[in-house]
Protein backbone atom coordinates (compact mmCIF):
# COMPACT_ATOMS: atom_id res chain seq x y z
CA UNK A 1 0.00 0.00 0.00
CA UNK A 2 1.29 3.46 -0.97
CA UNK A 3 2.46 5.87 1.59
CA UNK A 4 -0.01 8.29 2.62
CA UNK A 5 0.64 12.11 1.09
CA UNK A 6 1.89 14.56 3.48
CA UNK A 7 0.51 18.13 2.25
CA UNK A 8 1.63 21.53 3.84
CA UNK A 9 -1.03 23.75 3.36
CA UNK A 10 0.89 26.39 4.13
CA UNK A 11 3.26 26.63 0.70
CA UNK A 12 -0.22 26.38 -1.17
CA UNK A 13 -0.75 28.95 -3.59
CA UNK A 14 -4.74 29.99 -2.85
CA UNK A 15 -4.60 32.97 -5.06
CA UNK A 16 -5.41 29.73 -7.85
CA UNK A 17 -8.77 29.28 -6.89
CA UNK A 18 -9.58 32.97 -7.90
CA UNK A 19 -7.32 32.76 -11.19
CA UNK A 20 -9.24 29.71 -12.12
CA UNK A 21 -13.12 31.16 -11.48
CA UNK A 22 -12.15 34.05 -13.54
CA UNK A 23 -10.53 31.73 -16.12
CA UNK A 24 -14.20 29.66 -16.49
CA UNK A 25 -14.16 27.22 -13.20
CA UNK A 26 -16.96 29.55 -11.39
CA UNK A 27 -18.71 26.63 -9.77
CA UNK A 28 -14.99 25.47 -8.20
CA UNK A 29 -15.94 25.65 -4.94
CA UNK A 30 -19.30 23.77 -4.93
CA UNK A 31 -17.05 20.55 -4.97
CA UNK A 32 -17.39 18.00 -2.74
CA UNK A 33 -14.91 15.12 -3.58
CA UNK A 34 -17.77 12.64 -4.28
CA UNK A 35 -15.50 10.73 -7.09
CA UNK A 36 -18.52 10.93 -9.58
CA UNK A 37 -16.75 12.28 -12.12
CA UNK A 38 -13.66 10.10 -11.35
CA UNK A 39 -15.67 7.41 -12.10
CA UNK A 40 -16.27 8.18 -15.94
CA UNK A 41 -13.24 10.10 -16.83
CA UNK A 42 -11.17 8.63 -19.65
CA UNK A 43 -8.18 10.22 -17.81
CA UNK A 44 -8.63 8.25 -14.80
CA UNK A 45 -9.27 5.27 -16.75
CA UNK A 46 -5.84 5.69 -18.70
CA UNK A 47 -3.67 6.32 -15.41
CA UNK A 48 -3.19 10.10 -15.20
CA UNK A 49 -2.08 11.24 -12.49
CA UNK A 50 -4.31 14.66 -12.44
CA UNK A 51 -7.96 13.70 -13.62
CA UNK A 52 -11.16 15.97 -13.11
CA UNK A 53 -11.45 15.48 -9.47
CA UNK A 54 -7.99 15.16 -8.18
CA UNK A 55 -7.18 19.00 -10.37
CA UNK A 56 -9.62 20.26 -8.35
CA UNK A 57 -8.14 18.98 -5.31
CA UNK A 58 -4.65 20.34 -6.41
CA UNK A 59 -6.24 23.79 -6.95
CA UNK A 60 -7.95 23.65 -3.78
CA UNK A 61 -4.89 23.62 -1.69
CA UNK A 62 -3.06 26.03 -4.06
CA UNK A 63 -0.46 23.12 -5.85
CA UNK A 64 0.13 25.20 -8.93
CA UNK A 65 3.51 24.02 -9.91
CA UNK A 66 2.22 20.63 -9.31
CA UNK A 67 -0.26 21.09 -11.54
CA UNK A 68 1.87 22.66 -13.95
CA UNK A 69 4.30 20.24 -13.80
CA UNK A 70 2.01 17.35 -15.01
CA UNK A 71 0.53 16.92 -18.73
CA UNK A 72 -2.55 15.04 -17.21
CA UNK A 73 -4.63 18.44 -18.10
CA UNK A 74 -3.86 18.22 -21.77
CA UNK A 75 -4.92 14.87 -21.63
CA UNK A 76 -8.62 15.93 -21.48
CA UNK A 77 -10.55 14.42 -24.12
CA UNK A 78 -13.41 16.77 -23.82
CA UNK A 79 -16.33 14.49 -23.33
CA UNK A 80 -18.46 16.27 -20.97
CA UNK A 81 -19.57 12.99 -19.00
CA UNK A 82 -17.91 14.32 -16.16
CA UNK A 83 -20.27 17.40 -16.14
CA UNK A 84 -22.80 14.96 -17.08
CA UNK A 85 -22.46 13.20 -13.79
CA UNK A 86 -21.82 15.93 -11.02
CA UNK A 87 -24.26 16.38 -8.62
CA UNK A 88 -23.20 19.77 -8.03
CA UNK A 89 -22.78 21.61 -11.16
CA UNK A 90 -18.89 21.79 -11.01
CA UNK A 91 -18.25 21.52 -14.48
CA UNK A 92 -15.04 19.55 -13.95
CA UNK A 93 -14.34 20.07 -17.79
CA UNK A 94 -14.57 23.79 -17.32
CA UNK A 95 -11.77 23.78 -14.88
CA UNK A 96 -9.44 21.72 -16.21
CA UNK A 97 -9.95 24.34 -19.32
CA UNK A 98 -9.31 26.89 -17.46
CA UNK A 99 -6.46 25.55 -15.52
CA UNK A 100 -5.04 24.63 -19.46
CA UNK A 101 -5.58 28.60 -19.42
CA UNK A 102 -3.60 29.05 -16.34
CA UNK A 103 -0.52 27.25 -18.31
CA UNK A 104 -0.69 28.90 -21.60
CA UNK A 105 -0.08 31.86 -19.29
CA UNK A 106 3.10 30.48 -17.96
CA UNK A 107 4.21 28.81 -21.11
CA UNK A 108 3.79 25.43 -19.48
CA UNK A 109 3.11 23.51 -22.57
CA UNK A 110 3.86 20.53 -23.80
CA UNK A 111 5.59 20.42 -27.23
CA UNK A 112 2.30 17.89 -28.64
CA UNK A 113 0.30 21.29 -27.65
CA UNK A 114 2.65 23.47 -29.58
CA UNK A 115 2.45 20.92 -32.60
CA UNK A 116 -1.18 21.37 -32.67
CA UNK A 117 -1.28 24.72 -32.59
CA UNK A 118 1.25 24.80 -35.46
CA UNK A 119 -1.28 22.94 -37.34
CA UNK A 120 -4.02 24.79 -36.54
CA UNK A 121 -2.33 28.25 -38.03
CA UNK A 122 -0.81 26.19 -41.07
CA UNK A 123 -3.57 24.19 -42.11
CA UNK A 124 -6.87 24.97 -39.83
CA UNK A 125 -6.51 21.66 -37.91
CA UNK A 126 -4.97 21.63 -35.16
CA UNK A 127 -5.24 17.14 -36.18
CA UNK A 128 -4.37 16.77 -39.51
CA UNK A 129 -2.89 13.40 -41.53
CA UNK A 130 -1.16 14.47 -44.64
CA UNK A 131 -2.54 11.32 -46.22
CA UNK A 132 -5.96 11.65 -44.82
CA UNK A 133 -7.32 12.96 -48.57
CA UNK A 134 -5.88 9.53 -49.72
CA UNK A 135 -8.11 7.65 -47.35
CA UNK A 136 -10.95 9.96 -47.82
CA UNK A 137 -10.52 9.48 -51.82
CA UNK A 138 -10.99 5.77 -51.22
CA UNK A 139 -14.43 5.97 -49.44
CA UNK A 140 -15.42 8.38 -52.65
CA UNK A 141 -15.33 11.68 -50.43
CA UNK A 142 -13.30 14.52 -52.00
CA UNK A 143 -9.57 14.65 -50.68
CA UNK A 144 -10.50 18.20 -49.26
CA UNK A 145 -13.35 17.86 -46.41
CA UNK A 146 -14.93 21.34 -46.53
CA UNK A 147 -13.32 22.44 -43.69
CA UNK A 148 -10.45 25.68 -44.04
CA UNK A 149 -8.53 22.83 -46.27
CA UNK A 150 -10.80 23.83 -49.35
CA UNK A 151 -11.47 27.36 -48.25
CA UNK A 152 -8.31 29.11 -47.75
CA UNK A 153 -10.01 32.69 -47.70
CA UNK A 154 -11.45 30.70 -44.04
CA UNK A 155 -7.61 29.68 -43.35
CA UNK A 156 -6.53 33.22 -43.89
CA UNK A 157 -9.59 34.86 -41.52
CA UNK A 158 -8.39 32.22 -39.21
CA UNK A 159 -4.76 33.04 -38.88
CA UNK A 160 -5.52 36.50 -38.65
CA UNK A 161 -7.39 36.18 -35.56
CA UNK A 162 -4.98 34.03 -34.09
CA UNK A 163 -2.46 36.57 -35.12
CA UNK A 164 -4.43 39.03 -32.70
CA UNK A 165 -4.45 36.65 -29.74
CA UNK A 166 -2.13 36.22 -26.58
CA UNK A 167 -0.99 33.48 -28.88
CA UNK A 168 1.14 35.59 -30.85
CA UNK A 169 2.62 37.61 -28.07
CA UNK A 170 3.40 34.89 -27.03
CA UNK A 171 6.00 33.85 -30.04
CA UNK A 172 5.81 30.15 -29.20
CA UNK A 173 4.69 28.97 -32.86
CA UNK A 174 5.28 30.96 -36.26
CA UNK A 175 2.92 33.46 -37.39
CA UNK A 176 4.96 34.96 -40.65
CA UNK A 177 3.64 37.70 -42.80
CA UNK A 178 4.22 34.93 -45.73
CA UNK A 179 1.58 32.33 -44.05
CA UNK A 180 -1.01 35.03 -44.20
CA UNK A 181 -0.41 36.26 -47.64
CA UNK A 182 -3.16 38.40 -49.02
CA UNK A 183 -5.41 40.61 -47.05
CA UNK A 184 -8.77 39.28 -44.87
CA UNK A 185 -11.10 41.57 -42.94
CA UNK A 186 -12.52 39.66 -39.99
S1 LIG B 1 -16.60 17.86 -9.54
FE1 LIG B 1 -18.66 17.12 -9.01
S2 LIG B 1 -18.58 14.91 -9.41
FE2 LIG B 1 -16.47 15.63 -9.31
S3 LIG B 1 -15.83 15.31 -7.20
FE3 LIG B 1 -16.59 17.42 -7.35
S4 LIG B 1 -18.74 17.32 -6.79
FE4 LIG B 1 -18.10 15.23 -7.24
S1 LIG C 1 -14.22 15.99 -20.11
FE1 LIG C 1 -12.09 15.55 -19.56
S2 LIG C 1 -12.08 15.56 -17.33
FE2 LIG C 1 -14.24 15.33 -17.97
S3 LIG C 1 -14.62 13.12 -18.03
FE3 LIG C 1 -14.00 13.74 -20.09
S4 LIG C 1 -11.77 13.41 -20.14
FE4 LIG C 1 -12.40 13.43 -17.97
Amino acid sequence: MAEPQVIDLSLGELDLVDEIKELGGEELLECIQCAKCAAVCPMALAGFPFFNKRVIQAILIGSRETLLDDSSIWACQSCNRCTEICPRQVRPFEIILAMRRVAVREFALPTLTTDGLKSLFDVGHAVYLKEAGKSRKKVGLPEKPPSTLAHPQALRELQAIMRKTALAELGIIPMGEAEVAGSCEV
